[in-house]
């Protein structure tokens, strides 16, 4: 037997523990083409949120009382595919629950020798990609300009904030707590670091950037995404990622209108999904791997320990409890 994690109530607002159900259940046996994985790590998204509503997006809703996937790390317990061998470690989209059985098409091998099995997850993972694409193909930084990320302690800003050092950008992050500010300058070599939680965002703002704003990455919208608009400089880009400050609204979010400050510095904004650039995962992927391999990268883990506290984890991504990407340990690796 073994447990996994349900969705039964969609949830109104901020999800709250009776949205979700544990339950026993058998493990499934692999048919031919398939195989058997143990589940080692889960990674809590943000996004996950938007597919417990019923409503269209990018990515269909969970269905009521089905299980909950997202990205996992998992070792070969079995296998009736010529793809995989037992004690393979394997990534892909797979449930909320100890054993999953998976079609060979729907997963692949990682390099645990490149990076800790984790990484894949984060830095290597679908976070890593985001942050590698949203800011490069969009924002596209330039040497000497300012560029200034939301959720910079995140998975996604953390690694956004890197990338556009690497490309000689004058970096400021924005982040919730003063320990979280502090990692951003002493430990990823960001310029400047404001907490939205304890200091007037737009004051804090020009004083952090004096040369105004030529790249924004937005991850969390609301109030903070709009104290950016005054400052931006001509031809600034936006690439907007996530607007997790709404996902739990119950109301549409309004905010000021941003087509006058768009028109009079000639900015782009633009929505994106990693997504968009699947058939660029490897380039992404290779980039990301250098960097991490010649040191100019960092990554920080959030992770929490047993399945049991998937939801605890998830929970916490609105409280802001977690420094760079929040996994679940379910298992160790054999
Ligand atoms: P994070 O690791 O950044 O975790 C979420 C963080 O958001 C929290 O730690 C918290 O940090 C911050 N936060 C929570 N509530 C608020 C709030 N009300 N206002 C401001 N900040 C808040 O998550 P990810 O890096 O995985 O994702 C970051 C963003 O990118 C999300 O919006 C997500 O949906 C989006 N995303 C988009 C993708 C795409 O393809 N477009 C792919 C992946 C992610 P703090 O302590 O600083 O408040």
């Amino acid at each position: 037997m073994q447990k996994q994690i349900k969705l039964v109530k969609r949830p109104v607002g901020t999800p709250t523990y009776d949205n979700f159900e544990f339950v026993d259940t058998h493990i499934g046996e692999p048919d031919e083409g398939e195989v058997l994985i143990r589940t080692n790590y889960i990674s809590v998204d943000p996004y996950l949120r938007g597919r417990m509503n019923d409503a269209k997006s990018y990515i269909p809703p969970f269905e009521l009382n089905s299980v909950i996937s997202s990205g996992v790390i998992g070792q070969v317990v079995e296998s009736k595919s010529s793809k995989f061998q037992k004690n393979d470690i394997v990534t892909g989209p797979l449930g909320w629950q100890e054993y999953s059985v998976a079609k060979d098409s729907s997963i692949r091998k990682i390099d645990a020798d490149l990076a800790p099995a984790t990484a894949y997850l984060s830095v290597l993972g679908m976070t890593g990609l985001t942050a590698y694409f949203g800011l490069l193909d969009i924002g596209q930084p330039k040497d000497g300009e300012t560029v200034v990320v939301s959720g910079a302690a995140g998975a996604v800003g953390s690694i956004v904030g890197q990338i556009a050092k690497i490309k000689g950008a004058y970096v400021v992050g924005i982040a919730g707590s003063d320990e979280k500010t502090a990692y951003l300058i002493n430990e990823l070599g960001f310029d400047a670091a404001i907490n939205y939680k304890t200091q007037d965002v737009r004051t804090a703002l020009s004083e952090a950037c004096p040369k105004g704003i030529d790249v924004y990455f937005e991850n969390v919208g609301g109030e903070i995404g709009d104290a950016i608009l005054p400052l931006l400089n001509k031809f600034a880009r936006i690439p907007v990622c996530g607007a997790i400050s709404s996902y739990n609204n119950e109301e549409v979010d309004l905010g000021p209108r941003v087509q006058g400050y768009l028109i009079k510095t000639s900015s782009l904004m633009r929505g994106f999904t990693v997504g968009d650039y699947t058939q660029r995962f490897k380039e992404g992927s290779q980039a990301l791997a250098g960097w991490l391999q010649d040191g100019k990268l960092q990554y920080e883990e959030t992770i929490t320990d047993g399945f049991d506290h998937t939801i605890d984890a998830f929970l916490d991504l609105f409280k802001g409890g977690n420094l760079g990407k929040a996994i679940v340990k379910v298992s160790d690796i054999e």
